[in-house]
């Protein structure tokens, strides 16, 4: 029987290597070409041999991109030579990182492909602040929307987002966050729905911040937040240990007995 060669798409997770699961560690061990993306702790390719040759083909909002159309021939390439490869990428290969097209493309190439799914960013990344995302005291679930379609047709129906009651989850919004925030309060979400940011989750330069919805926008401003980063939008935000501080900051405020404001509230760090 003819075996094809296989490439393995490995989730690194969020940030913190600790948060690999072992099936990802394994198939670190056994590549001998790595092809990583930017968002990918350093820590993690610690588990990689010595001898494992490591291209970085990371294409951040912005900056200078490899084309997707390269990272596909060079996998092909590499696993066509013998070579054992493993295509690492930020959190789950299969949310919002391309993996479908990645697994599309190695099968018209004849190849197999093994997927390890890695903690998605906007399901961890809420977590590091203490926020459920589906906490069923609040919602029935979570939307995972892009912020960053590149089309305006491409975008989410925020308006359905709006009314549809589920948490939402946003990735790659902090960027396109004013208009975001303008459509779903004119489709008639309320101003004072909680919302949280959080930026660089489970890496040691994580930030974050609770406000609502009608301050999202300058709390983000004035916090200094930006991609990588989730935010979040919902009743769920509540669950968060830093929402009784918001809340309790905004109340303060009101009163004029401390001088505490929301935003001092909201910069803690981790
Ligand atoms: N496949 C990845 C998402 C890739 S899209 C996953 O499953 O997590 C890239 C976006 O993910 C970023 O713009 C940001 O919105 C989010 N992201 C990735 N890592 C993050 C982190 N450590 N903290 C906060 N957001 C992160």
């Amino acid at each position: 029987m003819t075996t094809f060669p296989t490439v393995t798409l490995v989730g690194a997770g969020p940030g913190d290597p600790d948060l690999l699961t072992i099936q990802a560690v394994k198939a670190l061990r056994r590549a001998t070409v790595a092809l990583v993306d930017d968002l990918v702790h350093p820590g993690v390719l610690r588990h990689l041999r010595r001898t494992a040759r490591v291209v970085h083909v990371g294409k951040r909002g912005g900056c200078a991109s490899t084309p997707q159309a390269f990272i596909h021939r060079l996998m092909v390439a590499e696993a066509q030579r013998g070579e054992t490869v493993v295509r690492v990428k930020g959190g789950d290969p299969f949310v919002f990182g391309r993996g479908g097209e990645e697994c599309d493309a190695l099968r018209a190439a004849g190849l197999q492909v093994e997927v390890v799914s890695g903690l998605t960013a906007g399901i961890a990344g809420p977590a590091a602040i203490g926020v459920p995302v589906t906490d069923r005291r609040h919602t029935r679930g979570v939307a995972l929307v892009t912020g960053h379609t590149g089309t305006p047709e491409g975008d989410p129906d925020w308006a359905a987002l709006a009314r549809c009651g589920l948490t939402l989850v946003i990735y790659m919004g902090v960027m396109r966050l004013p208009a975001i925030v303008d459509a779903l309060t004119a489709a008639g979400m309320a101003s004072d729905t909680p919302a949280a940011v959080v930026g660089r989750a489970h890496t040691p330069a994580q930030r974050q911040a609770v406000c609502q919805l009608g301050t999202l926008v300058d709390t983000v401003a004035a916090q200094g937040l930006a991609s990588p980063a989730i935010v979040v939008i919902g009743q769920v935000v509540r669950a968060a240990p830093m929402w009784r501080e918001h809340v309790d900051a905004t109340v303060a405020c009101a009163s004029g007995a401390i001088g505490a404001t929301v935003i001092a509230a909201a910069s803690r760090g981790p």
